[in-house]
């Protein structure tokens, strides 16, 4: 007999968290999973679904005005908010349900609270103690914000996807994902955005080009994009937020949204009662096995800061679930991974950048920019970038990127590619679909030439 409550007490049921937790229980051993806030994480709840929902709804607007050019009359089109949210809030509660009932069946105790450690092996819920042999945490990520003066009067993502009503002028600083796709969804839905960012180009990490191509798009279709920019206060005045900027103009606006990144949700789990040692920035440190500096205790998704996508988590819970209780040592695959920013048009991107290919050998680059067949119809101004960055020694494609419809879509069969380690040579060698945007992507034949 155990001398524990439980073989597993996760903390936090997001994507890393349940995933690991299912697993581990169909793998025969006793697992609770504890959470304060609502099932599914950030992901479900106020992250990558609702996002893509919300963004679903903001492509109408052109598809509307597109429809014309195809013989189409549509008749006015009005916009409710609140019906978006009302259906939207229906589907967040259904998968809810959804995830209760996958850990339920898989035989997952869920228990309703805020948790923290007590010591190694123990995790109190309110004024319950439970004893587990390993403890996973899967807590998350949350909002971060700078400290300025009238910071009190903005929203962040967790609340943009509960405003009342939508705002007839919103300003948005940040130039990441969250920031990117908010700007997009608020100006589809007809709100007239400012997007303010602190550097000289948006999506630092991503391909310059695709940086580059995204901004021109976004501005083409009026999102008023304003780089090399910082807030330096926010007050309220009538109603309305004045939003004062570092060269002393200011912008007028009903909503002002702060998507300036996301930190580990770590306060009040009581890490340093257990001894779990964190990075400077407020991530528990993990080895490839996601194991902290507790031996029993583990760690994966946001609250360890590797690459903060819902799919990264769920293979570091597999993985974990995999390690400790399904005797197979399996350490979490963090190269080449996909992503996408679901602006308008989208991002797909797979492998390096440009910048990053470049600086370790020589490098064949091929871009393509291009009017998508749709809009020869449509009148729209809207074009799609393309790009591959390839290995000139040894072939190798070692970095995909687009800007287009259908970006993520397109992107996710091409990374399988790069994860087998594909040439430029496979590429062409492969029968484009013709006609669709994708076979650009084995039909390019023209290098960039060097500068
Ligand atoms: P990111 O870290 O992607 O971006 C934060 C942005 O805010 C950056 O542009 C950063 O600028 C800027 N910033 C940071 N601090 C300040 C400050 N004090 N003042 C002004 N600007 C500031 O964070 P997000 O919040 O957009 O997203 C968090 C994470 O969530 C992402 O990293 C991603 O992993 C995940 N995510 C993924 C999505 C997807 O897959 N589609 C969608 C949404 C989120 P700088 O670049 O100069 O540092």
């Amino acid at each position: 007999m155990t001398q524990y409550d439980y073989d597993l007490f996760t903390i936090g049921a997001g994507s890393g968290g349940v995933r690991a937790s299912r697993v581990a229980a169909s793998l025969g051993v006793r697992v609770a999973v504890a959470e304060e806030r609502y099932l599914g994480g950030t992901c479900v709840n106020v992250g990558c679904v609702p996002k893509k929902l919300l963004v679903y709804a903001a492509h109408y607007r052109e598809e509307f005005h597109d429809a014309a050019g195809f013989g189409w009359t549509v008749g006015e089109s009005r916009f409710d908010w609140s019906r978006l949210i009302a259906n939207k809030n229906t589907e967040i509660q259904r998968l809810n349900g959804v995830y209760e009932k996958l850990l339920g069946n898989a035989g997952v105790e869920i228990i309703d609270g805020s948790a923290h450690l007590v010591d190694a092996h123990t995790v109190a819920v309110g004024d319950k103690n439970f004893t587990a042999e390993t403890i996973l945490i899967a807590a998350g990520g949350w909002p971060s914000v700078p400290d300025i003066p009238g910071i009190e009067h903005v929203i962040t993502s967790n609340e943009a996807f509960f405003l009342e009503q939508l705002p007839e002028r919103i300003v948005v600083v940040g130039g990441g994902y969250i920031a990117v796709e908010f700007a997009g969804v608020f100006h589809g839905l007809g709100a007239q955005v400012t997007q303010l960012y602190r550097g000289p180009l948006f999506l630092r990490g991503f391909d310059d080009d695709v940086r580059e191509a995204l901004a021109e798009e976004m501005r083409k279709k009026g999102v008023d994009l304003r780089f090399d920019t910082n807030v330096s206060k926010i007050d309220k005045q009538n109603g309305a937020l004045n939003v004062t900027l570092a060269d002393g103009s200011a912008i007028q606006a009903d909503v002002v949204m702060y998507a300036t990144g996301r930190r580990p949700k770590i306060d009040g789990l009581g890490l340093e009662a257990a001894g779990v040692e964190l990075n400077p920035y407020g991530a528990i440190v993990v080895d490839r096995y996601s194991r902290s500096s507790v031996s029993n205790i583990y760690a994966v998704g946001d609250c360890t800061d590797r690459i903060n996508l819902t799919p990264v988590a769920i293979k570091e819970g597999q993985a974990f679930a995999e390690t400790v209780f399904g005797g197979q040592p399996t350490k979490p695959d963090h190269t080449i991974v996909p992503s996408a920013v679901f602006s308008q048009p989208p991002i797909g991107s797979v492998g390096l950048t440009e910048a990053e290919a470049g600086e370790a050998r020589p490098i064949d680059v091929y871009i393509s920019r291009f009017r998508p067949m749709k809009h020869t119809l449509t009148g729209s101004e809207e074009r799609t970038t393309m790009k591959l960055i390839v290995d000139r020694d040894t072939d190798r494609v070692l970095g995909c990127h687009m800007v287009g419809a259908d970006a993520a879509e397109i992107i996710q069969g091409i990374a399988i590619a790069l994860k087998c380690g594909a040439t430029k040579a496979q590429f062409d060698a492969t029968v484009g679909i013709h006609p669709t945007a994708a076979e650009e992507f084995v039909t390019m034949r023209d290098k960039r030439p060097d500068v």
